[in-house]
């Protein structure tokens, strides 16, 4: 048997963290055994259609290396891949439904339901429809059909007795038929519900294995019963468990953590988030956690997925982005870099030089503005108890010295380059008998106007240029007569 597995986003125009791990685990299933991958649009809510979203899907996807063997853009045997393109496909199986007696025509206008939704509520309990229409005789059905009358087709739950699927990583889940509601399969506008297009996609693309996040654990025995009334064969459930923010919240878009976009807004780079997502509720069964794509493909099992919630840890997200900055290649560096330079004003200075002393410290590339914006503007108000260190042995009036004698001799060096600002300063420090820290710890607050910089006081003397760098430092100078 061919495994074929499918992520079946609806275009909402965002990624989820949650649907970006289905689509990851989904994926990595089906490549680990030769299967194949299938992407399905699961667009039946029109109400919530999203300018854009489907290319929003596509574009990550392929972005972090996830494609597809079949899909809206790619076709296959299956086709088509978009829930709304086959419109017409669903009415005639729910149709087949209600000639076996498990789905019935129903006629309730909005004003009726909301009426018996009251009603239901001022005796305190919870709503349920209540088979109304399920009484109608056959020729009543064909009266109101031929009349015109708006209709959605709902399913006809059995009243008694279970319903239930095994579930590979939640076990057995049952739930009472009392309870469960007669559900909505083709709305008055003639789409699909949700509920009902997915059994019908998934069975009718073959689909094998069903991966999906644990919200759908709840209805999937309705499912189920929707398979036994087609007499279909189930595909396998795994219900993935919840990413949460902590012991009693899940990631929420009000709190900022959820969706993919916004940490590629912040900096992240899309390999570690990946990476990170990959952990989120699997492991490989051993001490691994840096892995490419490939090399999930390769350790990827069903056995390594976790029964308990998942916990996000930003910090740990932090450490691992920090992690892939830290083994860039200098060019890739530089290149995801760029967009921050441009934000911060730094581009037009020496891209190697800012790579040397920034690579090592970027843990998220959106904090590169921040740790910056000195070489950009010096905060002039700066406390002059910064040149006073007791490491480099420094205080106001040994920094007064250090820039009486560093400022004549930049002032007069013939080039401006790292070597050459290097060769005075650290001369300068031997000729006086000085330790280089003594000397060079006053230049560089009065360089940077702060205590703590990416790269020393040479790196930054060199960055600023000939002009800004000995202003900064009369300046200094200034500040402690
Ligand atoms: N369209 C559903 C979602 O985006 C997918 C549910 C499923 O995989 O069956 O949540």
């Amino acid at each position: 048997m061919t495994i074929r597995t499918r992520f079946a986003p609806s275009p909402t125009g965002y990624m989820h963290l949650g649907n970006l791990r289905s689509a990851l685990y989904t994926y990595l299933f089906a490549r680990h055994n030769g299967g194949v991958f299938v992407l399905r649009i699961e667009d039946t809510d029109q109400n919530r259609y999203v300018e854009g979203a489907t290319d929003v899907i596509y574009r990550t996807l392929r972005g972090i290396g996830i494609d597809w063997d079949e899909g809206p853009d790619v076709g296959g045997d299956y086709g088509p891949y978009v829930q709304s393109e086959r419109k017409g496909m669903y009415l005639p199986y729910a149709r087949r439904l209600v000639e076996t007696g498990k789905a019935y025509y129903c006629f309730c206008t909005n004003e009726e339901l909301d009426a018996r939704r009251e009603e239901a509520a001022a005796r305190g309990e919870t709503y349920k429809y209540g088979k109304h229409c399920l009484h109608l005789s056959k020729e009543e059905v064909q009266a109101k059909l031929d009349a015109g009358e708006p209709y959605v087709i709902r399913q006809n739950v059995p009243e008694q007795g279970e319903a239930s699927f095994d579930d590979l990583i939640y076990g057995r889940i049952a739930v009472d038929c009392a309870d469960l509601d007669d559900q909505i399969l083709i709305k008055a506008d003639g789409m699909p519900t949700y509920n009902f297009a997915n059994v019908v996609d998934d069975h009718t693309m073959a689909v094998t294995h069903v991966m999906r996040g644990n919200e759908y654990l709840a209805s999937t025995p309705k499912y189920n019963l929707l398979y036994d009334a087609f007499g279909w064969e189930k595909p396998v459930y795994i219900h993935l468990t919840s990413i949460m923010r902590d012991a009693t919240h899940k990631l929420s878009k009000r709190t900022g953590d959820a969706y993919y976009e916004d940490y590629i807004a912040k900096g992240y780079l899309k390999d570690a988030i990946l990476n990170y997502v990959a952990l989120l509720g699997w492991n490989p069964g051993d001490e691994r956690e840096f892995f490419t794509l490939p090399e999930l493909v390769e350790a990827f099992s069903l056995k390594g997925l976790s029964k308990s919630p998942a916990i996000f840890d930003p910090n740990k997200l932090t450490w691992m982005n920090a992690e892939y900055i830290r083994r860039l290649a200098p060019e890739q560096y530089t290149k995801e870099a760029l967009p921050w330079y441009e934000r911060a004003g730094v581009a037009g200075m020496d891209l190697e030089v800012l790579r040397r002393i920034l690579q090592p410290r970027t843990e998220v590339f959106g904090q590169l503005p921040e740790m910056v914006d000195f070489l950009v503007k010096l905060d002039e108000g700066y406390d002059i108890e910064l040149f006073t260190n007791k490491k480099s042995k420094t205080d106001a009036e040994v920094s007064r010295a250090v820039l009486d004698m560093v400022l004549p001799a930049l002032a007069a060096l013939p080039d401006w380059t790292e070597a050459a600002l290097h060769d005075a300063l650290i001369g300068m420090a031997e000729a006086n008998g000085m330790k280089n820290g003594t000397l060079l710890w006053p230049v560089r607050i009065a360089l940077a106007g702060r205590a703590v910089t990416p790269g020393g006081a040479i790196e930054i003397a060199y960055l600023l240029g000939r002009d800004e760098a000995l202003r900064r430092l009369a300046l200094g100078r200034q500040k402690l007569s």
